[in-house]
């Protein structure tokens, strides 16, 4: 019998949709389906294929409240949140339509020996490229990665978490109604197993979750010698120093923390703040928490929604319980709200925190942000690098060299000045991690580069052709030992050894 997934809304307990699990039959078909349909894809010319990413892109604009209503659904977040994911994706689609081309354009590259040989460098696609995507944004992660690797020549297979993947099969359906073949993307919904076996099949896997599924995931790939790219968790820090502009940081703050319930990758969860503002800083920020709205709503009027889980809340809850019992204090919220739902977190902000406690160094992945007093810059550098995670970081500065200095010496994929999420809509850059944060970078030329491989074609004979003959080769001998006589010694056409 058909095993299925029943997906329900964390914030009302209701089922809102079934969906079969894949099985390794399905996807054996999957697979040779998206094979069969790669190779004509692959044929056609970037502009073709980016005809159906346009309309993709208009698609996803007009059926915006469709899409709102379903990641709303299946994840029980505000709807403010669900619209963060729509913008991304349609960004992201906007920024590979205006310079995917180019970057994927054959290149002609520094020759061995100028004149006489040239070199062309030219990206060709993997072929079959696998996505295993997190719950915390559905739509966003299963589709966005998704489009450079279509606009690149692949077929994608997609695995979704299996606590959200009614927001990947929307987005699939609304990317064969812009005129996709169907067997270019496939959705295969399933639990972990299904992840584990897609890896056997394709060709390289781009994996976003958390870092010990991700260590998983890169002995898998390592074992069939594919490649991939590890989008994981963090412990994102945030530096607040004197000459920072309060309001606008504590503003900053409570959306790089409490944005989709805390539950983003690129969360701030540590801050450290410069002694002689502290005060004024953790009142200030006290202030504008104890004003967000917590609730559900598939209107605009709530500003924290639920969590994922009630295992996550949970999570999230002893992590705060942990903390308080070794003595760090509740500043703001800190409390379930069963009253609203299974999985709602109040947004929580802690003080004297210490390496003894979870919160300090695990990520928590919820509405938890932890204040620490630090002397100086060179205290909160230190502090902020001390940690395995290197996602994202920010800088409240003042002065904005002073604020980029500060930023070049934290040891994460990406520093935000004077912001805290900026990095998600700045499509022109890499975005990625260091340390246990993942390998590999999205977004800019890495995005798309990465579901290629590059293939060098090096050719000699570049001066005048013939150079199947004898006699040709002779005569370009002789012209290269005339261009370059110093190098001479060293210059030499195998065929006159
Ligand atoms: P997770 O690691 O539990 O699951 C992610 C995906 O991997 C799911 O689809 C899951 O079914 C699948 N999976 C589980 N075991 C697998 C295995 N052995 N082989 C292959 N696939 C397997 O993560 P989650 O709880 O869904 O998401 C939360 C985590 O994701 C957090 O740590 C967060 O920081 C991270 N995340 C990172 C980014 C980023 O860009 N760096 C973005 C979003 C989320």
């Amino acid at each position: 019998m058909e095993e299925r997934i029943e997906v329900r809304n964390p914030a009302t307990a209701q089922v809102v949709g079934q969906v079969a699990i894949a099985g390794p039959s399905e996807i054996r078909d999957a697979v040779q389906r998206a094979r069969q349909a790669q190779k004509p894809w692959n044929r056609l010319r970037f502009r073709e294929r980016a005809r159906i990413v346009r309309r993709f892109h208009d698609l996803i604009l007009t059926r915006r409240n469709q899409i709102l209503d379903t990641i709303q659904a299946e994840t029980g977040k505000a709807r403010r949140d669900a619209l963060a994911e729509l913008i991304t994706v349609a960004g992201t689609a906007r920024y590979y339509l205006s310079h995917g081309e180019q970057t994927l354009q054959p290149k002609r590259r520094r020759p061995a020996l100028p004149a006489i040989t040239s070199a062309e460098l030219i990206y060709k696609a993997h072929g079959l490229v696998g996505l295993i995507t997190p719950w915390n944004y559905p739509f966003l992660l299963s589709i966005a990665d998704a489009l450079p690797a279509l606009l690149a020549g692949n077929a994608v297979l997609i695995k979704p978490s299996e606590l959200t993947p009614l927001s990947a099969i929307l987005a699939r359906d609304l990317l064969i109604e812009s005129g996709l073949d169907p067997h270019l993307a496939i959705v295969l919904s399933g639990p972990g197993e299904t992840g584990s076996q897609l890896i056997q099949h394709v060709d390289y896997v781009g994996f976003t979750g958390g870092t010990s599924t991700g260590r998983k995931v890169a002995v898998a790939a390592g074992e069939r010698l594919i490649p991939y790219s590890l989008e994981l968790g963090g412990k994102n820090p945030m530096v607040v120093l004197k000459g920072a502009r309060l309001d606008e940081a504590a503003m900053g703050l409570l959306a790089g923390a409490f944005a989709n319930s805390g539950q983003t990758c690129i969360a701030v969860e540590r801050v450290y703040v410069e002694e002689p503002i502290y005060e004024d800083f953790s009142r200030n920020v006290v202030d504008r928490v104890s004003k967000l709205k917590l609730g559900w709503s598939t209107s605009w009027d709530v500003d924290i929604g639920s969590m994922i889980s009630r295992e996550h809340a949970n999570k999230v809850l002893g992590h705060i319980q942990q903390a308080v019992d070794h003595g760090a204090r509740v500043l703001s919220g800190g409390r379930a709200r069963t009253d609203l739902g299974a999985a709602f977190v109040e947004p929580t902000v802690l003080s004297h925190v210490d390496g003894s406690m979870s919160v300090a160094h695990e990520e928590t992945f919820g509405p938890v942000v932890s204040l620490y007093r630090v002397r100086d810059s060179e205290e909160a550098i230190a502090k902020a690098n001390d940690s395995r995670f290197g996602l994202n970081a920010s800088v409240w500065a003042g002065k904005e060299t002073y604020a980029r200095e500060i930023a070049r010496q934290l040891e994460t994929g990406s520093v935000a000045v004077n912001s805290t999420l900026l990095i998600y809509n700045s499509f022109d850059v890499p975005m990625g991690g260091v340390k246990l944060s993942g390998i590999g970078r999205r977004h800019g030329e890495h995005g798309i580069l990465r579901y290629t491989q590059a293939q060098s074609i090096v050719r000699s004979g570049a001066l005048g052709g013939g150079y199947d003959s004898v006699l040709m080769r002779i005569k370009i001998e002789r012209k290269a030992r005339a261009l370059v006589a110093p190098l001479r010694a060293w210059i030499r056409f195998p065929w006159f050894k």
